[in-house]
């Protein structure tokens, strides 16, 4: 062996299917007989088979099929309140019953209920109640979660919370963004004073940040919430920190919201279904994204739809969240939402792909998308792989695919998941706290080859100008800025219809 080199990657996938998702790539930006290579936990290589630099076996050192299944970034859920005590189920019937959400907001339910719930938890019995949701989520091909705060609303209940959504992400090895959402509703013991309030707010913001629980801040701008002037006290002192913003605004009526957070260059403003053209200009000047929320729409049987035409037209960036939380939104499938917001509000399952992927990175600032899920086998299974990308849109009561087991994902010598000598194995990647992201968390997924997928390394080995260009539209489809390195997440696998629906979710 002396003498002879070593294969420039660890292994390369053939027979694959890329939706990139790059604009100019077509539908999906698809590319179709694809190749992806890694080495070190890196894609090293994305591009078309045929542009390969040499004979796949002298490129790496093993060499596996994909089988033409299509690989989409892995699923980002950029809006939840995942991180809660208690149920509201009562307040479903209420509704079914005639109630509105604000009517029982104003008799005590709603946020306040939630708040008096989790309050009562510790925090391990609080991480214990909320670990089945994130677990519901990364089974269902999330890689990425914005976890807010929200039903603490003092100091230490807030910090419970954010403390709790962090080790959400180290224990299921998922990439977490919190948000600071103590302006989400007004507490009991401040009843009447809104204002001072707001005060408390804004002391206990610096306190957080400096414990490190803190990526960007939000706020509930309703009639029922906070209004316009103190929404923006709050994003003042969010920019003085240096925090980025996003918000709850115009879901039930139109405040502004919309535009106040584009006027702060906000990562997002959510639900937005009330409001107007104007402030979808603004949005689109400051590249703010527009984070739908089919789930509370549909849960709230809400009719006035999201300005779609608009945002369309004036290309703001669309972004799809489950909006997890336990009153107007119990939904713990990214992949409903997809549907949902396909159903609901007209758009494309290519709009929803992109919504729950490179959109959705950008609204918490996810600089990073961790993991996979590889599909499972389709010789021993009835059926073939999805003939186009939207699988997960179109399939939304299907769980993902098997992942990869975390055991099997720390041996390199793990096959694709889903040949025939290696029988799917379902778990989830293992974030790589060694992976070498720049910036962020830097949660890596440990692929579907056994290795991470991604990094920020932006040495590419061989493949050429459209090699390259490709692995930047991969790369770019699930990284944002925000001062940070570009990292490239995670991928999906497509599912063969065969596939077997166990689980064995941790
Ligand atoms: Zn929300």
């Amino acid at each position: 062996m002396i003498g002879r080199l070593a294969p420039p990657w660890d292994r390369l996938l053939l027979d694959a299917r890329l939706a990139t998702l790059r604009d100019d790539l077509g539908a999906y930006g698809a590319i179709e007989e694809a190749a992806l290579a890694w080495k070190d936990g890196l894609i090293a290589w994305a591009g078309p088979r045929a542009e390969l630099p040499g004979a796949p076996a002298q490129l790496a050192a093993r060499v596996d099929s994909a089988q033409g299944r299509w690989i989409t970034p892995g699923l980002v859920d950029c809006h939840t309140h995942l991180v809660f005590g208690g149920d509201r189920a009562v307040e479903f019937e209420r509704r079914l019953q005639g109630a509105s959400y604000e009517q029982i907001a104003r008799e005590g339910g709603g946020i306040v209920s939630t708040v008096r719930a989790t309050r009562g938890l510790d925090e391990d019995a609080l991480l214990a109640a909320s670990l089945p949701r994130a677990r519901a989520l990364r089974a269902d091909g999330v890689t990425s979660i914005e976890i807010k705060s929200g039903y603490g609303l003092d100091f230490d209940n807030e910090r419970k919370m954010l403390r709790v959504a962090r080790q959400l992400g180290e224990k299921l090895g998922l990439t977490v963004r919190t948000t600071y959402l103590a302006a989400h509703a007004l507490p009991p013991e401040y009843a009447g004073r809104p204002d001072a309030y707001i005060d408390a707010v804004i002391e206990w913001l610096p306190r957080l940040q400096a414990e490190g629980l803190v990526d960007a801040v939000d706020a509930f701008c309703e009639g029922i919430g906070f209004s316009p002037a103190q929404t923006r006290r709050v994003f003042d002192a969010a920019r003085a920190l240096g925090l980025p913003v996003k918000l709850h605004a115009d879901q039930l009526s139109d405040l502004g919201g919309a535009a106040l957070t584009a006027e702060f260059g906000g990562l997002s403003a959510d639900h937005i279904e009330w409001t107007g053209d104007d402030a979808v200009r603004a949005m689109a000047a400051a590249g703010t994204v527009a984070v739908l929320l089919p789930g509370a729409f549909h849960v709230l049987r809400e009719t006035k739809l999201p300005p779609i035409a608009a945002l369309r037209e004036h290309a703001v960036p669309m972004a799809i969240a489950t909006d997890l939380n336990p009153g107007t939104s119990p939904l713990q499938s990214l992949r409903l939402a997809m549907s949902l917001a396909c159903t609901h509000f007209k758009l494309t399952p290519e709009e929803a792909l992109r919504g729950a992927t490179v959109h959705a990175a950008r609204a918490p600032a996810c600089t990073t998308v961790a993991g996979c899920c590889p599909a499972s086998a389709p010789t021993s299974c009835s059926g073939t792989s999805p003939t186009r990308p939207n699988w997960p849109t179109g399939w939304a009561a299907r769980p993902p695919i098997p992942c990869t087991s975390p055991a099997a994902a720390s041996a390199t010598e793990v096959s694709f998941a889903g040949n025939d000598e290696a029988p799917p194995r379902r778990g989830f990647v293992q974030a790589r706290r060694d992976a070498r992201l720049l910036g962020g968390s830097g949660l890596l997924g440990r692929s579907l080859l056994g290795r991470g997928l991604g990094s920020g390394d932006r040495s590419l080995h061989g493949g050429g100008l459209h090699g390259r260009r490709l692995l930047d539209g991969l790369r770019t489809g699930i990284a944002v800025a925000a001062g940070e390195t570009l990292a490239l997440g995670g991928l999906l696998v497509a599912p063969t219809h065969g596939d077997s629906l166990e689980s064995d979710v941790r």
